[in-house]
């Protein structure tokens, strides 16, 4: 990175974040195990099964909903240990016909990552893809949970001379933020930088494109998407919510690339206006607490209770807490869904949000 910076100058926080979490050596997800208790953070699947196997009975209805296609594309950006895909298999068992009917597509860079996927998934055909460009068309039922929130953003000061981008450079060899000489080209929706001055907004043309694509293949060829990540509705101003994480605590975004997981909130806003544009009608965002109360969550918990030994109780009634809490994941984290026009609208959702003009 610093060589980079040496040879090329000042890089886009975006390439920072590229590189800090996707060097295929020295990167984030290459070197290590990030996710659970002895991982930097840990995520809804790592937290319960019970979080999978709701969103596997969701997909259940939401493919009957659209006419039960066979063969159907199940799509996961981003799948860690496979922890998430594996539960929505076996709930998907209980539908009848569903799990016959599914193919199964990772889209994963790390091969790290493959390697506990496949590890986790054994005796499943698993097809991997370095990109979501690379999945086949068809029909198909996408799952993304916190997948948004690790791909790359720049960020842009609101100065006296426009919007420019948020630099990574060099100071006495170390790492340091700067800013760069001219304004940026990625500030066209934002407002006249004198009106906000020295705010940053975070700008994400990977993230649009990504939700853009996705609309296009449910448009094209039908089918459902789930996006779940924390975030939210956001203004066009963002802030600064770019943060890196290690060991479950907050460090600084600096400090330590390629040790760090680095993450930024997922504008809401931004994905359902690329994913609308992309053919897509768009419901929610709605908070992940109530969505999985919709869902039915207490009651499935309930029958667990009812066989679980004290220690399993105790982290079933945990578990319940950091899914749905409005302290814990309840509120923070947002469940949005995308889906062809004209299909019924998701379960647990109600009118679009944003609906393409032709629709
Ligand atoms: N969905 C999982 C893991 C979240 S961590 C869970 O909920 O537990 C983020 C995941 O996205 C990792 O699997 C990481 O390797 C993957 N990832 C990050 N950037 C990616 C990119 N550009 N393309 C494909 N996968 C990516």
């Amino acid at each position: 990175m610093i060589e980079e910076i040496r040879r090329a100058g000042p890089m886009s926080t975006a390439r920072f974040m590229a590189l800090a979490l996707g060097h295929p050596t020295l990167g984030y997800y290459a070197g290590r195990d990030p996710l659970g208790a002895a991982g930097d953070f840990i995520t809804a699947p790592e937290v319960s099964q019970v979080f999978g196997e709701l969103l596997g009975l969701w997909l259940g209805q939401a493919w009957s909903d659209c006419g039960k296609p066979d063969p159907c594309l199940l799509v996961e950006p981003g799948p860690g240990r496979g922890t998430l895909m594996a539960d929505l298999l076996r709930a998907a068992g209980h539908v009848p016909g569903f799990r016959p009917s599914l193919r199964v597509h990772l889209v994963e860079t790390s091969e790290r990552l493959r390697d506990l996927q496949r590890a986790r998934l054994a005796g499943e055909t698993v097809h991997w893809h370095a990109t979501l460009d690379e999945v086949p068309p068809g029909p198909m039922l996408l799952v993304a949970n916190e997948f948004f929130d690790a791909l790359p953003v720049h960020q842009l000061v609101a100065t006296g001379h426009g919007w420019v981008e948020r630099t990574v450079d060099l100071n006495e060899g170390e790492l340091a933020f700067g800013l760069a000489d001219r304004p940026s080209a990625l500030a066209r929706s934002l407002p006249e930088a004198s009106s906000v001055l020295s705010q940053i907004a975070e700008v994400s043309p990977m993230r649009a494109r990504i939700a853009r694509l996705i609309g296009r293949r449910l448009a094209m060829h039908g089918g459902v998407a789930l996006i779940i990540d924390y975030g939210a509705w956001a203004p066009q101003v963002t802030g600064d919510t770019l943060q890196a994480v290690r060991g479950h605590a907050p460090c600084p975004l600096l400090d330590a690339p390629g040790k760090a997981d680095l993450s930024s909130h997922v504008d809401f806003r931004a994905l359902a206006e690329a994913g609308r544009d992309g053919g897509a009608a768009v419901y929610g965002p709605v908070p992940q607490g109530p969505f999985l109360r919709a869902m039915g969550i207490d009651l499935r918990i309930a029958r667990l209770l009812e066989r679980a030994t004290p220690g399993q109780r105790r982290d079933l009634r945990a578990a319940l807490f950091r899914l749905t809490d409005a302290s814990a994941m309840g509120e923070l984290f947002k469940v949005m869904a995308l889906a062809r026009p004209g299909v019924p609208a998701p379960p647990g959702f109600a009118a679009p949000t944003l609906l393409p003009e032709s629709a």
